[in-house]
């Protein structure tokens, strides 16, 4: 029990530490893997211990305390992270609470890649872009407008009339980006990013908007928050309706009906995703219909419709492959 506690205080620590490294200075120097796992470690001691979860716990909270230099903004609705899994066992848990929350009623599952950027809230009034925030700890955001006018993919204007619309998605740096802005930085002699997502969010949260114009960033949208005036019935068909607005949506999103072919799908992306133009560290599988998910609801931290499933790190890939070759 001691030993317990302190581990639990420990992994606190070191989980609060990570996330300053990675969130607020843009700057891993861990694997999200290895985060994640000890995320989980703490997670489980929790679960055990109710009692003993305090509301500073790393698992009561979205992201990072926000760092100065931009204005706060409140989003309307708090952006929320993500429940993950890890295996195709978690991935039917989730679609058994999820099928036995609903009476046991058909549903349908849509499957998107899940972006390795950083989410953004995007507020449109009557037509018109009028600001940008990032997530931050998911409550308020940094307002990063100026910066997320420099992202050629993102629509300045869209066709609606609503007068307050937010749309939310991914900022992300296709890999080629990345990759010419890493070399630069070497001849530059400036330390390269950790990742794609780390660059991104690193440009984003410029105080120079010239200096985002020059990252070449791109935008994925696939949700929308508080908004007045849209009757949307599905992910499905907001995803249409993204569209329509001349949002870029990622086109590999597919619908099913049952977890058996969702998990068939993931898997189907094992060998190809690293072809992809853009980094992944998963696939995102969310109930279709909006009337379902608002049955579902939220906690406070995390949707109850949708789970991030996360794809394996690298090296562990490798490991399990080398494993099935010397069988
Ligand atoms: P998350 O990345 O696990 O999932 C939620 C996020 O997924 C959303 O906020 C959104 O930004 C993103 N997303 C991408 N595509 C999406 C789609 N199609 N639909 C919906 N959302 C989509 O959760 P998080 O709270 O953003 O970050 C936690 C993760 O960050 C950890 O699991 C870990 O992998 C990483 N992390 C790593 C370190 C480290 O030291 N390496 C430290 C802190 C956090």
């Amino acid at each position: 029990m001691e030993k317990e506690k302190a581990r639990l205080l420990e992994l606190r620590k070191t989980i609060d530490e990570l996330s300053y490294q990675y969130y607020t200075l843009d700057k891993p120097t861990m694997t999200d893997y290895e985060y994640d796992m000890l995320y989980r470690e703490l997670e489980t001691i929790e679960k055990n211990h109710p009692d003993w979860v305090t509301p500073d716990s790393p698992t009561q909270r979205v992201g990072s305390k926000i760092s100065g230099g931009f204005e706060k903004y409140t989003h309307d609705r708090p952006m929320l992270s993500m429940g993950d899994v890890f295996n195709d066992q978690e991935l039917m848990e989730f679609d058994q609470r999820v099928r036995s929350d609903l009476g046991g009623e058909d549903l349908e599952y849509v499957v998107e890649l899940k972006i390795d950027g950083l989410a953004v809230n995007l507020i449109y009034e009557n037509g018109r872009f009028i600001r940008g925030v990032t997530r931050g700890d998911g409550r308020v955001g940094e307002d990063v407008t100026n910066n997320v006018r420099t992202i050629r993919t993102i629509p300045l204007h869209i066709d609606s009339t609503s007068p307050h619309m937010e749309i939310r998605g991914e900022v992300y740096m296709p890999i080629q980006a990345f990759e010419q802005l890493n070399a630069q930085r070497r001849d530059d002699e400036l330390e390269p990013f950790a990742n794609p997502r780390n660059a991104a969010a690193g440009s984003l949260r410029q105080l120079d908007p010239q200096i985002t114009a020059q990252r070449k960033l791109a935008f994925f949208a696939y949700a929308i928050g508080g908004t007045v005036g849209i009757d949307i019935p599905s992910q499905e068909a907001l995803l249409e309706d993204l569209k329509a607005f001349h949002f870029q949506v990622n086109k590999e999103y597919r619908k099913f009906k049952t977890m058996a072919d969702v998990i068939t799908f993931i898997h189907s992306w094992d060998d190809r995703r690293d072809k992809l133009p853009y980094a992944t560290d998963g696939m995102v599988v969310k109930v279709n219909s909006f009337a379902q998910q608002a049955r579902l609801g939220n906690t406070v931290k995390i949707p109850r419709w949708a789970i991030a499933y996360k794809f394996p790190p690298e090296q562990a890939r490798t490991k399990v492959l080398n494993i099935s070759v010397s069988l």
